[in-house]
């Protein structure tokens, strides 16, 4: 028997959350059977732990869509017992069983060793959150984007993928402004690297078609009118990476931007991501992201606090990233 949250659907369609002893004979199949050590919350493990979007796919649940562990058995020829390994998307915690247990067992495929220099608990402090992050900036870089082209605005930028972009593109020497509804993160902010915070003022409603031209890059995590402003906002050849709707699954937006000013959205996934790009974030991620900047964005809660810190996601509270000790 191991310890884990476990999510099972009540007979009224309600999501029970509970920590629980889960025996081992009833993991999923896959090749490599993992010791977790470290988890994380991101706002998906909280739509998930609340029931308040459509994300598990099959119940019983053990959520979690990241960990990071130690190798306990493995068929697989590229993983043997005692192998540090990092898991991040794939389904995991939303179809197969996740990172918030003491044991996982999953597709080696899926996994990727972890990258020196983090730990486990660096690994998970940047998590899917920071992992998609860099995709983003990966995303801005082969589009062209450099520095000297003008100002790159992040939303969202307090929560969990938003605090990470905003570090590792000041760090890349771009000037970054970031976009916060909350005010009193302002000093947080500009302590990982924001030249400028601003509030969601004009952008949370519905604009213009075309605004004046204010971004040569952005980084969404909103969606809804926040990223048709944006695109409205962005400078001539700009480009815009969305990876998120925390502010709405809607896109209420014109193709202004787009055939106008040649604006470029450019959509990330970091689920189904290829590993090739996996492994070349988390080489970024090892190069780009200080220690200390890291130490700065992260908190840790129990395993137990998990169930409560979910709605904290869906409010917008949750300043950085969220770690979870396991084992
Ligand atoms: P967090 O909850 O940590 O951060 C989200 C932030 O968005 C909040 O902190 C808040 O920032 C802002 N926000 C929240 N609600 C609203 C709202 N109604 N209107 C405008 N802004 C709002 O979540 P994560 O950083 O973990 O994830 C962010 C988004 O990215 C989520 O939608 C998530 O599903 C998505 N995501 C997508 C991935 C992919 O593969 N495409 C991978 C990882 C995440 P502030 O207070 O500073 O304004």
């Amino acid at each position: 028997m191991f310890r884990g949250l476990l999510l099972n659907k009540t007979e009224d369609g309600r999501t029970d959350a509970r920590i629980t002893e889960i025996d081992e004979a009833d993991l999923p199949e896959g090749d490599v059977t993992v010791r977790v050590a470290w988890s994380t919350l991101n706002y998906k493990d909280a739509l998930a732990i609340t029931g308040k979007g459509p994300v598990v796919r099959r119940w019983p649940m053990v959520p979690g869509i990241d960990f990071a562990g130690v190798v306990e058995t493995s068929s697989h020829p590229d993983y043997a017992p005692g192998d540090k390994v990092v898991l991040n998307g794939w389904g995991v915690g939303e179809g197969h069983w996740g990172g918030l247990a003491e044991k996982a067992r999953v597709k080696g495929d899926w996994l990727v060793p972890l990258q020196a220099p983090f730990s486990p608990r660096d690994a998970m402090a940047i998590g899917t959150a920071g992992y998609t992050a860099m995709l983003c900036v990966l995303a801005l870089e082969r589009h062209g984007l450099t520095p000297d082209q003008g100002d790159v605005l992040v939303t969202g930028a307090a929560g969990g993928v938003g605090s990470v972009t905003v570090a590792l593109l000041a760090k890349r020497g771009f000037r970054v402004v970031a976009m916060s509804g909350r005010a009193e993160e302002t000093d947080y902010l500009k302590g990982l690297g924001a030249a400028e915070v601003i509030t969601r003022e004009g952008y949370d409603q519905p604009g213009r078609p075309l605004a004046k031209e204010r971004w040569a890059g952005a980084v969404d995590v909103v969606g809804g009118h926040v990223l048709a402003n944006v695109c409205a906002a962005m400078k001539y050849r700009g480009a815009v990476a969305a990876c998120g709707l925390a502010g709405g699954m809607d896109l209420p937006a014109t193709v202004a931007p787009f055939i106008l000013r040649g604006v470029a959205l450019l959509g990330v996934d970091s689920v189904m991501c290829p590993r090739p790009e996996r492994l070349e974030a988390w080489k970024r991620l090892a190069s780009d992201l200080p220690a200390e900047t890291l130490a700065a964005l992260t908190r840790e809660i129990a395993l137990e606090d998990t169930i409560s810190a979910a709605p904290k996601f869906l409010s917008g509270e949750i300043r950085g990233r969220v770690i979870v000790p396991i084992a």
